[in-house]
């Protein structure tokens, strides 16, 4: 009998869970169980959930590894969960009634976790368990998996056929350094180890940095009482209508004591130095022939569909393009993965497969800085979310709708007072069709992130 195809996936974020779901409905669709292979999940921390599964740790977690998630406590989701949504498991069908349309850290790891619990695949995931190192063996052409039990300290070693990298690529930080940060008479930290806005209430906090982090933590310690925040950035502003007391600087230069001295020659005192420069693809545990070397991009190198490592297909990588499309996104790749490997769905040619990618590659290089600006990231990720749903049973939900709900969250961003607010809007599910209700607390004065505020409302005395 020949030997059963066997799969392991690396890492049970919302990218590794939404491979071990993408199986579990083939099985429930009655694919034979001994046509589907043998799946096994290593996971480093103890829970699921990824980064969304928080911590209040920095630096290194209870076995000495490097502390994975970068959430901080006050997270709200930054956009409408209408843009989020799994077409095969609703909001609707896990809370069981309408809710608002930005909810807590909480609620979002609830939900994502939550597929998985009705699923029961946790079976497959090997917890507090590290990936070591993969290699491929050409002889017999199979992959070795090496694993450390972190709670056994025992390193075993096992065979896959193919091996899916879901390790996620927001957890090792990228360190920009000026002149003057060794003498700095404050606190400098990435905002991957950023954890408690409240910290920094009193304090003249700077921001460096021009992504949705730097956007965040910047309204976050308004939010919970710093006495001012710059956020500082190479790329011009934001275009947000910033309440008083967040302002904007061209890029550091240097500081000098706590003095930060920008390019256009202005100075402003800070106490605090928020480094939110964005992560680096980190894969310790592959060799540079499987090494995936990329920044962020919407379509990152020698990936076939964004997905299968060109130079050897059996090795696939979820989640790694930067991000307007998260869950459904994750779900889509997850999917024709799931297919190639079962076989219905056929792989191209190596030539083939780099002839498909460089057009997409060509049109990401094009963009000018004023297309960015306007969210031409969002129709790409569309039509690239569009083409891998095309190929599978993944229930079909409407791509250009979600687009233009992305759209209209980027409008009211910028819109008059938006970026305090548009936490505070309502949309339709393109999914079920039902509509958010309102939060029942303005976001700028809410301060209950739980679980139960969110779902049952302010608790009664
Ligand atoms: C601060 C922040 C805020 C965000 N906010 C939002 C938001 O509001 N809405 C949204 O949709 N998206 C948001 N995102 C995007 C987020 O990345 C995705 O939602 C999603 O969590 C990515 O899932 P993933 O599975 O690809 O990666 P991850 O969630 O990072 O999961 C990777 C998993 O791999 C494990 N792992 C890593 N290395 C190893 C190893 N060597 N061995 C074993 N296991 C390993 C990790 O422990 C982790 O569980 C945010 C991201 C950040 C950083």
């Amino acid at each position: 009998m020949p030997e059963k195809c066997r799969v392991a996936v690396l890492g049970a974020g919302a990218s590794g869970l939404a491979q071990l779901r993408a199986f579990e409905a083939a099985r429930r669709a009655g694919i034979p169980a001994d046509t589907l292979p043998d799946v096994v999940c290593y996971e480093k921390q103890s829970d699921w959930g990824g980064i969304w599964n928080y911590t209040w740790r920095t630096g290194l977690d209870e076995f000495g590894e490097p502390v994975h998630s970068s959430m901080y406590r006050y997270l709200w989701s930054n956009a409408p969960k209408e843009c989020l949504e799994f077409a095969d498991y609703t909001f609707l069908e896990h809370f069981g009634k309408a809710l608002p349309s930005f909810p807590p850290r909480v609620v979002l790891w609830d939900y994502i976790t939550g597929r998985l619990k009705k699923s029961d695949v946790r079976k497959y995931i090997c917890f507090c368990t590290v990936v070591r190192w993969v290699e491929f063996d050409e002889e017999r052409q199979k992959f070795r998996v090496t694993v450390k039990d972190l709670k056994g300290d025992v390193t075993r070693t096992e065979e896959f056929d193919w091996v899916v990298v879901a390790t996620g690529h927001f957890s090792v930080p990228h360190f920009p350094v000026y002149p003057g940060m060794d003498k700095f008479p404050g606190r400098i930290l990435h905002s991957h180890d950023f954890r408690d806005a409240a910290e920094f209430a009193g304090k003249n906090v700077m921001v460096i940095g021009r992504s949705y982090s730097a956007e965040d933590i910047a309204v976050q310690c308004h939010k919970y009482g710093a006495a001012s925040v710059i956020i500082s950035s190479r790329r011009g502003p934001f275009g947000f209508d910033w309440p008083p007391g967040i302002t904007e600087r061209p890029l550091l230069r240097e500081l000098q004591g706590k003095t930060a001295h920008f390019r256009d020659g202005s100075t402003a005192e800070v106490d605090v130095i928020i480094l939110a420069t964005g992560f680096q693809h980190h894969f310790p545990f592959l060799p540079d022939t499987l090494r995936l070397q990329t920044a962020n991009l919407f379509y990152p190198p020698n990936l076939y569909k964004g997905i299968f490592w060109n130079n050897n297909p059996r090795l696939i990588y979820l989640g790694m393009q930067d991000q307007c499309f998260t869950f459904p996104l994750f779900d889509a790749q997850a999917w024709y993965a799931r297919d190639v490997i079962l076989g219905r769905i056929t792989l191209p040619g190596r030539e083939e497969r780099g002839r498909d990618a460089a057009p997409w590659r060509e049109r990401e290089a094009a963009w000018t800085p004023a297309q960015k600006d306007e969210g031409i990231m969002i129709h790409f990720q569309g039509e690239y979310v569009q083409d891998l749903l095309d190929a599978t049973d993944y229930p079909k939900f409407d791509v250009q709708a979600m687009v233009r709900t992305f759209e209209d969250w980027e409008h009211q961003k910028v819109g008059k007072g938006g970026i305090l607010t548009y936490r505070d809007k309502a949309y339709k599910s393109l999914i079920t069709g039902c509509m958010a209700p309102e939060h029942h607390t303005k976001w700028m004065e809410e301060r209950d992130d739980s679980f139960d505020n969110f779902i049952h409302g302010p608790a009664k005395n």
